[in-house]
């Protein structure tokens, strides 16, 4: 039987992975630059759709950080 359930995945490149915080706390991250913008619009939409219109790919952009993938350095412990 076929499944093809990781169609729409992000094929996870050997790069800088781009991730944004949203004001409410929540860390939208991305593999790309449109990966993230992606992700960003799916938040807004459940979370925030009021902002949904005001939150453009120059926005999202301006918020991103790019993470090298090396450490995510968790709350410690
Ligand atoms: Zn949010």
């Amino acid at each position: 039987m076929l499944d093809e359930t990781h169609m729409g995945q992000a094929a996870s490149v050997n790069g800088n992975r781009r991730i944004a915080r949203c004001e409410c706390g929540a860390t939208l991250e991305g593999g790309s630059e449109a990966g993230l913008y992606e992700a960003v619009q799916l938040h807004l939409a459940q979370h925030h759709p009021q902002l949904l219109g005001a939150m453009g790919l120059d926005v999202v952009l301006q918020m991103a950080e790019d993470i090298g993938g090396t450490d995510a350095s968790g709350s410690g412990h």
